[in-house]
């Protein structure tokens, strides 16, 4: 089996050998047990269940939460050879059937499934009567409303093994808490499992955490001490991403953005950015980094703090995959820390107001009750909210975890729109060229409409090169729609039953968002012990102390050594930049030299010894 496995890896992926644990996950799943493989981003986690499902007879199927990352498997699986295809995203009883029949007479060896889709009977009575070899749960921590990703849609992966007569299941996730671990166990029905949990510890990744009044400037030291390195740094919001960006390109470094609103076009041009530039720099949401394979990232900023301990060691766990040295620097303003937790609960709607926002989304779609529109509608963000009576930002957050319970599929706005209004003059005479060549495309949608405007979606570049032109030559009004998304309903319009849903669901996922905010403010302000210690704590094992975290390393600057830097005077922002160590403990030294009289500070706020 062993020289199988080998020869299998050489040919499809062309290693000569497996990472560690690999092997005897592999060797798991081949003898139909029942795995449960815990293994940190970057570890090789996707090679675990498509190896496997090459040498196994019949189709093994991958349950997976997020579309663009099932997006990336099959395109790789593609350029490997690997016979795979999707059941995910919106798409007609037709299609769905006609994609069934390719799995049961293609050949194929992997199918990618949104889990939702596993609660449609048409799904499970015909994946029953074909071969398949195992089941694969990718991003299996979405089970546990303990994990910090819960969709509730991930519970119907139970109902359906236990369908799937005795069919071996592979459970993988990057991070799990022992709580999870135990959920996963008794929410897929693991059988007899073999557990597989890679150390948390990252030996050669040194965590700082850095707070000051401004911590822009906490930034501008990070980035000028890793000057041409490879850098990712870390925002909550898409706006901050975009901001940021520009902000450090105007102060002359070279980066870019990333977030999950871009285009498919400008994702992956951005992506190209990152994967091949010497030294980039990227400003990101969460949204980056999952299935991104480079190698040598040396730091990774958080410039806000993460939701939880969890989200965090899972995108620190993007630097130094090469097991160089790599820093992840988390920074912030001292009294975000104080308050963190605090203010965590007001980023989420209550029950109530999830219930209404779902009320009014129905309403304005006229929903009537029972009913399960097979479109997919548009919704222009800014406008229904407006009509709405809700904030923007409520109102998007609303629809997400509309989103997160099962209840609607969301489109981002990848797809973007245009407001085109044509001039009276506008196409009279058909000219050649472009012009043309837009007219005709336009003209079935200008005849259907009763007015002169309407939305219109490019398919393709040159046909919104020929718009702009025809825009510039006053032929056209072209106006970018921004805030427009796609909304398709995932279940009949049933109130009693949503409301149900999101009693049961919503208030666990506030007070469990809450904890995930204590234990992250509690790992920001514990200043007296290992920080991977603690991580490690958190996922419930043990270690020694790392040696290169800020609380290992405090000790290595000791008093005589700042005392001999301001013989002549010193900011507390040349410390900062001299030394290392994290500004909240220099504070400190310097106050112990100030109240003992060995230092003192001259009018230009610089200390220097007396
Ligand atoms: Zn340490």
């Amino acid at each position: 089996m062993i020289q199988e496995i080998q020869d299998t890896l050489k040919k499809h992926w062309g290693f000569d050998q497996l990472r560690p644990l690999q092997s005897e996950i592999i060797q798991s799943v081949l003898h139909k047990k029942d795995t449960l493989a815990v293994l940190s981003t970057g570890a090789g986690k996707s090679l675990c269940y498509q190896l496997p499902a090459l040498l196994l007879p019949g189709v093994c199927v991958v349950v997976s939460p997020l579309v663009a990352l099932m997006e990336d498997q099959l395109t790789e699986l593609k350029t490997k050879g690997v016979k795979a295809l999707g059941l995910f995203g919106p798409m007609s009883e037709d299609t769905l059937v006609q994609r069934l029949d390719n799995i049961s007479y293609g050949d194929y060896k992997i199918v990618f499934m949104a889990p939702e889709r596993l609660q449609n009977p048409l799904v499970s009575n015909r994946l029953a009567h074909i071969e398949l070899s195992f089941l694969a749960v990718d991003e299996a921590h979405c089970i546990s409303q303990w994990g910090h990703d819960f969709r509730p849609s991930y519970r119907s992966i139970g109902t359906f093994r236990a369908l799937m007569n005795k069919l071996p299941i592979l459970a993988l996730t990057a991070t799990a808490t022992p709580k999870v671990v135990e959920d996963i166990h008794s929410n897929l029905l693991l059988n007899d499992a073999q557990e597989f949990i890679g150390p948390v510890v990252r030996t050669a990744l040194s965590i700082k955490r850095h707070y000051h009044v401004n911590k822009d400037l906490l930034l501008d030291i990070a980035l000028k001490q890793n000057v041409q390195k490879c850098i990712l740094i870390y925002v909550r919001s898409r706006s901050k991403a975009e901001k940021l960006s520009h902000q450090l390109k105007t102060e002359g470094y070279d980066c870019s953005y990333y977030h999950a609103g871009l285009s498919p076009e400008e994702k992956s041009k951005r992506l190209k950015y990152f994967t091949t530039a010497i030294h980039p720099i990227m400003v990101c949401t969460s949204a980056f980094g999952m299935g991104i394979d480079r190698q040598d990232v040396r730091l990774v900023v958080h410039y806000d703090i993460p939701e939880s301990l969890e989200q965090y060691y899972q995108e620190i766990g993007r630097a130094g995959r090469d097991q160089e040295n790599a820093t992840a620097l988390l920074i912030s303003e001292e009294e975000r820390i104080l308050g963190f937790a605090e203010t965590a609960s007001e980023s989420y709607p209550t029950v109530d107001q999830l219930y209404d926002i779902y009320k009014k989304l129905v309403g304005l779609f006229q929903i009537a009750a029972g009913e399960h529109p097979d479109q997919t509608y548009t919704l222009g963000l800014s406008e229904s909210a407006h009509k709405a009576g809700i904030k923007p930002r409520d109102w998007y957050l609303g629809i997400r975890s509309l989103e997160k319970y099962g209840i609607l599929q969301f489109g981002e706005t990848t797809k973007k729109e245009w407001l085109i209004t044509f001039e009276p003059s506008g196409f009279g005479n058909k000219d050649q060229g472009d012009d043309d060549l837009l007219f005709r495309a336009l003209s079935q949608k200008f005849h259907d409409s009763k007015h002169p405007t309407f939305r219109y979606r490019f398919t393709s570049l040159k046909m919104l090169k020929a718009a702009e032109s025809a825009a510039k030559r006053s032929k056209i009004k072209l106006i970018p729609t921004t805030d427009i998304y796609t909304i398709h309903w995932a279940v009949p319009r049933e109130d009693q039953f949503v409301k149900k849903l999101l009693r049961t669901h919503h208030q666990p996922y506030i007070e469990l968002r809450q904890d995930h905010a204590n234990k992250m403010q509690d790992f920001l302000e514990n200043q007296n012990q290992c920080a991977m210690q603690l991580i490690a704590e958190h996922f419930g094992q043990e270690t020694k102390a790392c040696g290169i975290c800020d609380f290992c390393t405090a000790s290595i600057v000791t008093q005589e050594d700042l005392l001999r830097f301001c013989s002549t005077p010193r900011s507390f922002m040349d410390f900062i930049s001299t030394f290392d160590c994290s500004p909240q403990h220099l504070k400190i030294l310097l106050g112990e030299l100030e109240s003992e009289g060995i230092i003192a500070v001259n009018h230009e706020a610089k200390f220097y010894s007396k």
